[in-house]
């Protein structure tokens, strides 16, 4: 059953109805379903069944608590990108023995912790990041388990600003510089080669950059192993796309690791992927109510109670999420931007969208469940909104509405 469907003409999901769900906790209001987020994960469990793999989600696409806890209760790893989601895994109950911390720019504190810790790898991204870990590592008389984050050089055929496997873009180690830093690292004292990793980007929807990549990280591996560097993973990253739209290509997750499973054959490699919109995209929605309806000589606008401040991803990436009444009710139907209160020409969930809604009425923006809520901000003052995890009969508060004094109760008045 899909998570979020139509009966007798109102959208649920599971058994809950959703203008309850936003009768009770208001709006804007993002909503949650565990059997969905559940069920993306045991597609990547089940393709990679009989290989030794870790499934590591990438915390960063929703890192709510609650998304968290369900992960880890199916046994998951993940991969974070700072010390703050390091702290939420591990609140979360999360093992700091499935995580791997990727991004360009850790500090020497957060290097800290993830050695305190005791997490699985340290994805390293630079020469001086390499070096400055090993400093880190040493003072905590320990060693750190790094892989070396690969940038291969390929498209991803995704939005620029969600592309990052080219030679233009900030992550990773050159193809030119790879085997150097892997020879520095097999010589530095504080630490502990053990992997490869590469991420190309995010939402790709073919397979092949993801083979060309698999393809020229194996070549790096086997030219590692006879230098005497053997290496015991290789982490390929997530970016799996999923389908905002039914015209979408949309990756399936199956042939995805029979491509990775063919690329690495017999040689004795674990696999991590670390997939994020896949696993929460499609388990989320964002519920939120008409203000106004408007219109000029050129359009009609509905101005509704979300903005970009709660889903920035149509302003960011000029995403397209679908829109549609969470009730089928008989009203006259047109051609709307869908709009938030903001101050800004960029405020808009959907442009040009067929709606048949009058003020008051409910919409709902589907695929809200990944990169939504997490680039949420408090921009024109405006509290986050509440959160809600669905589960059969039951839906809980997993994130409470921010209260508005909360917003400015860290600023000070001058003496
Ligand atoms: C963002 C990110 C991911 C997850 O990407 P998705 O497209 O959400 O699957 C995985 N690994 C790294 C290093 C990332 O930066």
């Amino acid at each position: 059953m899909t998570p979020f469907y139509r009966h007798n003409g109102s959208l649920m999901s599971d058994q809950r109805s959703l203008t309850d769900l936003a009768e009770q906790y208001g709006t804007p209001l993002y909503v949650y379903n565990r059997g969905a987020i559940e069920s993306a994960w045991q597609e990547f469990s089940t393709a990679l069944e009989g290989h030794p793999h870790l499934i590591c989600y990438a915390v960063k696409a929703n890192s709510n608590l609650a998304v968290l806890d369900a992960l880890a209760r199916l046994g998951s790893g993940f991969d974070i990108v700072s010390v703050g989601e390091l702290k939420r895994v591990l609140a979360a109950g999360g093992k700091p023995e499935q995580i791997v911390f990727s991004g360009v720019g850790k500090s020497e504190r957060e290097m800290a912790a993830g050695l305190e810790a005791g997490i699985r790898c340290f994805n390293v991204e630079s020469a001086s990041e390499l070096e400055r870990l090993a400093v880190v590592a040493t003072a905590h008389g320990t060693s750190a388990q790094v892989s070396l984050r690969i940038n291969p050089d390929v498209d991803a055929q995704t939005h620029p600003y969600i592309s990052t496997g080219l030679k233009e873009n900030k992550f990773g180690i050159g193809m030119a510089d790879a085997m150097a830093t892997y020879r520095r690292a097999a010589e530095l004292d504080g630490i502990d080669v053990q992997g490869i990793d590469c991420h190309i980007g995010s939402q790709l929807t073919s397979l092949e950059p993801y083979a060309d990549a698999f393809a020229l990280l194996v070549q790096m591996v086997d030219a590692l192993k006879e230098e005497g560097i053997a290496l015991s993973h290789i982490d390929v990253g997530g970016g799996q796309g999923i389908q905002y739209s039914a015209e979408d290509d949309r990756l399936d997750v199956a042939s995805w690791a029979q491509c990775i499973r063919s690329a690495v054959g017999d040689r004795d490699l674990e696999i991590l992927v670390e997939p994020g919109r896949y696993i929460v995209g499609q388990a989320g929605v964002l519920l939120t109510r008409v203000e106004y309806l408007k219109s000029n000589e050129d359009r009609h606008f509905a101005v509704v109670d979300a903005a970009m401040n709660d889903l920035i991803r149509p302003a960011l990436y000029s995403a397209w999420q679908a829109i549609e009444s969470v009730e089928s009710l008989d009203r006259p139907s047109r051609l709307y931007d869908v709009v938030g209160p903001i101050c800004e020409s960029a405020d808009f969930l959907g442009k040009q969208r067929e709606l048949a809604i009058a003020e008051k009425d409910l919409l709902c923006v589907r695929s809200s469940g990944a990169y939504a809520s997490v680039m949420s901000s408090n921009y024109n003052t405006r509290p986050r909104a509440a959160e809600v995890m669905v589960d059969g009969d039951n839906a809980f508060l997993v994130r409470a509405r921010e209260e508005t004094e909360a917003l400015f109760a860290q600023e000070f008045l001058l003496p």
